[in-house]
């Protein structure tokens, strides 16, 4: 069994003429440890994918098994333990709370982790040991989203979920996050998908899956997959 098996997911919103299927019979399969790349143009679906895949949004029809766990089954009590024990989020826009340091905003999240965690360690293993103390505004985009993957390692997530992770930062910064998602990936044998429309990603990922219109049009395994740094778009 694949570690994530997404089959013939369906997401409607919406009913009668004006009913939209975000989802409209994707399937695809990630296995442990992989970092996977969702690729396809604005509306795709891919959002809504990551969504479900990360128990922030249910399908309308099909299945979703991740570990082993079917999550399209699970109460809401059940997704809230998933969401906090297993899955991090890395968001295009950080989403960090303005009011608390780099050191509390990881700590926040820490704090509904089962695990001891030490913030103030895994913000130097991202880079910012030396900007604990500052606030969100007073850090550049790259630094809060430095940020904001220390707070999802925070759970010591078996599961990371980046939609659009480069979205808001320029070409060098976005190159040296994605690089620190693939050594996240490799270094803590976390599964990690990331969702974007940049096509020059799929030379970065172990498995790329392509959405268009709801569903996913191919899924390939990358034997070669390449560091960051020699990608270039
Ligand atoms: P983008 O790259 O622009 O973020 P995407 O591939 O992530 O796009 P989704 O955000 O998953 O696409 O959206 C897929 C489709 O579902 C779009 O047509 C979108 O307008 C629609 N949609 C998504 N969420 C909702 C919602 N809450 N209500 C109604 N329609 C929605």
């Amino acid at each position: 069994m694949p570690y994530i098996a997404f089959t013939d997911v369906v997401r409607s919103y919406g009913a009668g003429v004006t009913q939209i299927n975000a989802l409209d019979g994707a399937s695809f399969a990630v296995e442990r440890g992989e970092l996977a790349v969702i690729l396809g143009a604005s509306g795709a679906g891919k959002t809504t994918a990551l969504n479900i895949l990360g128990g922030m949004d249910g399908a309308t029809s099909g299945q979703v098994v991740v570990d082993e766990r079917d999550i399209s089954d699970a109460n809401e009590d059940e997704l809230v333990l998933y969401r906090r024990a297993d899955v991090g989020f890395v968001f295009q826009f950080y989403n960090l709370v303005p009011n608390l340091t780099a050191l509390e905003n990881v700590e926040l999240a820490a704090q509904i982790c089962p695990d001891s965690f030490d913030a103030a360690e895994t913000l130097g293993k991202v880079g910012l040991g030396e900007r604990l103390d500052n606030f969100p505004a007073q850090l550049s985009g790259g630094e809060q989203q430095r940020v904001s993957i220390a707070r999802a390692l925070a759970k010591n997530p078996k599961l990371l979920l980046c939609d659009e992770p480069t979205g808001a930062l320029d070409y060098q910064t976005g190159k040296q996050i994605l690089q620190l998602l693939q050594d996240t990936c490799r270094r803590e044998h976390i599964t990690v998908v990331v969702v974007t429309h940049n096509a020059a990603l799929a030379n970065m990922a172990d498995r790329l899956i392509r959405f268009k219109s709801g569903q996913v049009i191919d899924m390939e395994v990358n034997p070669d997959p390449q560091p960051i740094s020699q990608i270039e778009w």
